[in-house]
């Protein structure tokens, strides 16, 4: 078990045990990922089985290579039905908030959401949670929202409610998380929660083919034309850069979730301990930083670029123009030299 989770859902547990059927919507962050999707259609199927009536709102839409989910068909998107999610929010009795800590990471309907009288329960691994939740289930230790979304079913002792579904739902945001369990969150817990995700009926090995194998040939030629022509190295700073204009994109017909794993690339380079990502996605500069050791990119991203995340991956944006923004980012990085070459 971790050991510095914050936990306060004794009484939630009750609630949800009880024979009061609960109106419950859960959410994760915009764009949602692996982890984010996984860890919404797994508490949807466990709070499903406890008789609840579960809704799934995600602020945004979120990648095709996600689409083969359990009960996919039944998320609802609040950019595309504002209205139908907001009076499901207002009436909820219980607002799950899952994969992110911040209101500010599912915009807009973080108003609706801090409107709504619901109680609200934040199940996350992200660091410096802001604070909006009245039950908390989180810490840093967890290597993703799926491994902790496991864990509440623990403790509430109801890991005989864990089907095929749920438990392949788990299983994608484990992968995805610690990029198929490499990563430093990945812990001896994790593989013994893996195995008896596999032991439940997770499908494993079909779960990477479907997130991993489903390149379209136009995204393969972006790979290659970033790698060819657009990783820059600023050896002087062990860091890679790329950026990608709205050109770039369009040329190559990107769709939601098409740029996600390229800023690992640089940090795949032998020496190089921080990567950066940015993408003019024309209402915003995106960024996401990836370090090893012992940099951490949650402070890099909180102090210059409006994001956060977790030690060794975060995200980040910037209003400037991605010409503007690629240079701010490489004038604050000499500030960070000695960190990045010690
Ligand atoms: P990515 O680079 O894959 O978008 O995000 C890396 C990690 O940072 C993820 O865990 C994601 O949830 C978090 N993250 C990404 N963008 C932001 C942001 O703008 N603010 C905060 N607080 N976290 C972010
Ligand atoms: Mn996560």
């Amino acid at each position: 078990m971790m050991h510095f989770l914050q936990d306060t859902t004794e009484e939630l547990i009750e609630k949800i045990h009880g024979s009061l059927k609960l109106a419950i919507v859960v959410t994760t962050h915009h764009k949602p990922d692996g982890d984010a999707m996984g860890s919404s259609l797994a508490l949807n199927g466990y709070l499903t089985a406890l008789g609840h009536a579960v809704s799934v709102i995600t602020p945004t839409d979120y990648p095709s290579f996600l689409h083969w989910m359990p009960n996919h068909d039944d998320v609802i998107i609040f950019e595309e039905k504002e209205a139908y999610c907001s009076t499901l929010t207002l009436k909820a009795d219980l607002i799950f908030c899952v994969d992110f800590n911040d209101l500010k990471r599912i915009n807009n309907f973080g108003l609706v959401v801090a409107k709504s009288q619901a109680q609200k329960v934040m199940i996350d691994h992200h660091l410096e949670p802001s604070g909006f939740d009245d039950y908390r289930f989180w810490t840093v230790e967890a290597s993703s929202s799926c491994e902790l979304v496991y864990e509440f079913i623990r403790k509430a002792n109801d890991t005989n409610l864990i089907n095929q579904s749920i438990a392949n739902c788990l299983y994608t945001g484990m992968m995805t998380d610690t990029g198929s369990f490499r990563y430093r969150g990945t812990s001896s817990n994790t593989h013994r929660i893996i195995a008896d995700l596999i032991d439940k009926g997770a499908q494993n090995s079909l779960i990477h083919e479907l997130v991993y194998d489903t390149n379209t040939m136009m995204r393969l030629k972006l790979m290659g034309f970033i790698l060819y022509h657009k990783i820059e190295i600023l050896s002087e700073f062990n860091t890679a850069l790329i950026h990608l204009s709205h050109e770039e994109l369009m040329r190559f017909e990107i769709r939601t979730g098409d740029t996600e794993g390229f800023v690992n690339f640089g940090l795949s380079i032998e020496g190089i301990r921080f990567s950066v990502l940015i993408i003019d996605r024309t209402k915003l500069v995106k960024m996401s930083f990836r370090s090893k050791g012992d940099f951490s990119c949650n402070e890099f991203a909180r102090a210059y670029f409006e994001g956060g995340g977790h030690k060794n991956a975060a995200g980040g944006q910037s209003t400037s123009s991605l010409e503007a923004t690629v240079a701010r980012f490489k004038e604050i990085l000499p500030l960070y030299k000695d960190q990045l070459t010690k």
